[in-house]
């Protein structure tokens, strides 16, 4: 992995070894990997140990595919056909989320041929389960589109890493787990606006990793960081994926993680705020066009635990904020709390939520 790549090794149950390389345009034009030889010169200069291991092998297969991101305007028709997997739209391979739209849309095929039999409106329910499935593939391809940066950058990967599960066991995976897509007319316009409130966040989440390493680039280094431990907000998330609720539980946990999603958005954004320094502050925020956003959870009092260390920052810390440090390390402290709090007076200062005193708890997994 590094700026505007990653590769993969899969041994394949055939035997033989399945090697990958996914670039963004930005950094590696087409031209560069178009052919076998092209793609071989590239691994040599940014890949060399993969392309040592390479040497000698015999090359069964290549396959180059450019804009391979794509959506599907249609997948699920009154005329009784589906588009299902690959046939349909494709993401993108990074957390290997094919299964995931596989169980989807397969799931939503289930939905029409149960509507067909009950002799319900086919015409809406396609309208509806395409609309649906449309949003998770869009808010899902926004996941890779800006990461470029991002896959050369330790920091903002890592908080890339936390924020994308997160999001992702408490909103995509709830939907299907607790089987949300059978909802349908006024029952399923409950579920639109949470959806849309966690589109909102986590496609403005990736807008703030690719600004900080772009903003402040690191030196991409070895290492390993695995999950969290327990107590973690993330495994709570994970864990709750076992629970079976009705759409009323289902809905307020969505709404209870959306909660602790703002929370979570806004430490990250502090993150990335102090770590582009002082003077790159302004630049970041106004890069984020983040003047127009009026509803992000940073208290007065989280601003004012900037400065502190050791057991006074224990204290200071609210558990989520602390949870997302136990996560991703210190930040290095760069730009102190009048700094931060003159950024992000204007984010809060129209729609601004304190946090009307409800404590985010890290349960073990039950809607609050
Ligand atoms: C290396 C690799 C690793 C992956 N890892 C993961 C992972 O870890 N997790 C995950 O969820 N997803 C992963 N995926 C993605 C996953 O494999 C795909 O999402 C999934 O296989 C798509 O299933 P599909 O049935 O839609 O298409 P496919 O699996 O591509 O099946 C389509 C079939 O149709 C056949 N076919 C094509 N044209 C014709 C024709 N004209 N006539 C008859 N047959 C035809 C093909 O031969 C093929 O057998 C990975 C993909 C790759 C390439």
């Amino acid at each position: 992995m590094g700026p505007g790549y990653w590769a993969w090794v899969i041994p394949l149950s055939t035997g033989n070894t399945s090697i990958g390389l996914v670039g963004h345009d930005s950094h590696i034009p087409f031209e560069v990997v178009r052919n076998l030889e092209n793609t071989l010169a590239w691994m040599r200069e940014h890949e060399p140990v993969l392309a040592r291991e390479l040497e000698g092998l015999r090359v069964l297969d290549f396959c180059c595919l450019k804009n391979y991101s794509h959506n599907v305007a249609r997948a699920w028709s009154s005329e009784r056909w589906a588009l299902v997997g690959e046939a349909g739209a494709f993401v993108d391979p990074l957390y290997s989320p094919g299964s995931d739209f596989i169980a989807f849309a397969n799931s939503f095929t289930e939905e029409m041929i149960r509507c067909d039999l009950a002799g319900g409106d086919l015409t809406q329910r396609a309208r509806e389960l395409s609309a649906l499935y449309r949003s998770l593939v869009v808010n899902s391809i926004e996941l890779y589109a800006h990461a470029a940066a991002v896959y050369g950058h330790p920091s903002a990967l890592l908080a890339k890493v936390y924020w994308d599960n997160f999001t992702y066991w408490s909103y995509p995976c709830q939907l299907f787990m607790q089987g949300l897509y059978r909802l349908s007319g006024r029952e399923m316009d409950a579920m639109i606006p949470i959806g849309m409130r966690y589109g909102q966040l986590s496609n403005r989440m990736q807008l703030v990793l690719a600004a900080w390493a772009e903003l402040a680039p690191e030196p991409t280094q070895k290492g390993f960081r695995g999950m969290p431990s327990y107590p973690s907000v993330l495994i709570d998330a994970h864990l709750a994926l076992r629970n079976r609720w009705d759409t009323k539980e289902t809905l307020d946990a969505m709404r209870m993680r959306l909660v602790q999603a703002e929370e979570i958005f806004g430490e990250i954004l502090l993150r990335a705020l102090d770590a582009v320094g002082p003077d790159r502050v302004d630049a970041l925020i106004e890069r984020l066009g983040a003047r127009s956003w009026d509803d992000l959870r940073i208290d007065d009092d989280r601003i004012e635990a900037t400065g502190t260390v050791g057991l006074a920052r224990r204290r200071a810390l609210r558990p989520l904020a602390r949870d997302v440090e136990r996560s991703l390390g210190q930040p290095a402290r760069q730009v102190d709390a009048a700094t931060l709090g003159r950024a992000r007076g204007p984010l809060v200062a129209r729609g601004i939520r304190p946090h009307d005193g409800e404590e985010v708890v890290l349960d073990p997994g039950g809607p609050s």
